[in-house]
């Protein structure tokens, strides 16, 4: 492992059939796990642990929960094995310092994390932790506990936030491959606020026009807050892929560093 910092990267991991699907976004997010330098731990924020209070999986093995109904058998059959870290997991709780980070061993890697590792780390061979979003706090603590994760950027480790930076499952519509244009605006939207480096316009999606209908709920739009939290002045960001699923559902990636 070379001293060079660590990128950090958001993914937007849309439906869980893209853990079984080969597209456009699956083999963007393989070539991504491709080029990154091989990290010695992954730290995955997802969408899918918004819960009360900060935690992060503390155990040797964690489980692969499949969170999700009415999908095909085989997307169930899918199991990531990778090891955790619970060493790592410790270091990161001294880490957030006077936050009360609970070591938890009853989640795993819920299918926010694995939908998408299964293509950029198809082995499962390197070490995954998942870092849970505190549901009772508001953006720019989210904001704040990403930035002081950089120090885990030094120590190789990859910061992976996974949401949507829009999602809309009421009205996504299945059969559609174009964006609403609500859709459209907001993503374009963030696209510019990450490009300017503009946190306010970040940590405020609601202060947009179509922030509503695109963030009606922030679980799935906090990842991508860890990831921008994490950028230095030196940092260049890259669109990993970007694209629209069932109109509602962007799956704009990025990647900082
Ligand atoms: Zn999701």
């Amino acid at each position: 492992m070379s001293n060079a910092r660590m990128p950090a990267v958001f993914i937007g991991h849309g439906s869980p059939m893209n853990a079984l699907e080969r597209n456009r976004y699956s083999d963007a997010w393989n070539a991504l796990g491709a080029e990154l330098p091989v990290p010695r731990a992954v730290l995955v924020v997802s969408a899918h642990w918004y819960v009360r209070g900060v935690a992060v999986t503390g155990g040797e093995h964690p489980r692969t929960i499949h969170d999700f109904y009415g999908f095909p058998r085989d997307l169930y059959r899918i199991r990531y094995e990778a090891p955790g870290d619970p060493q790592l997991a410790r270091r990161l709780a001294e880490m957030l310092g006077t936050l009360d980070v609970a070591l938890d061993d009853s989640w795993g890697f819920d299918h926010g994390a694995w939908s998408v590792l299964v293509h950029m780390y198809p082995d499962a061979e390197i070490p995954v932790l998942q870092l849970a979003l505190d549901a009772t706090r508001a953006a720019d603590f989210h904001w704040a506990i990403g930035a002081a994760l950089a120090p885990l950027r030094d120590d190789g480790v990859l910061v992976l936030g996974s949401g949507n930076v829009v999602h809309n499952l009421k009205l996504m519509d299945p059969y559609r491959s174009d964006p609403f244009d609500w859709a459209r605006r907001f993503d374009e939207h963030v696209r510019d606020a990450i490009d300017r480096n503009d946190r306010d316009a970040l940590v405020h999606p609601e202060a947009h026009p179509d922030g509503a209908l695109a963030v009606p709920s922030p679980d799935h739009y906090l990842p991508l807050l860890y990831a921008c939290a994490l950028r230095t002045p030196d940092d260049p960001v890259t669109t990993v892929v970007d694209g629209m699923e069932a109109g509602s559902l962007s799956i704009r990636s990025i990647r900082v560093g």
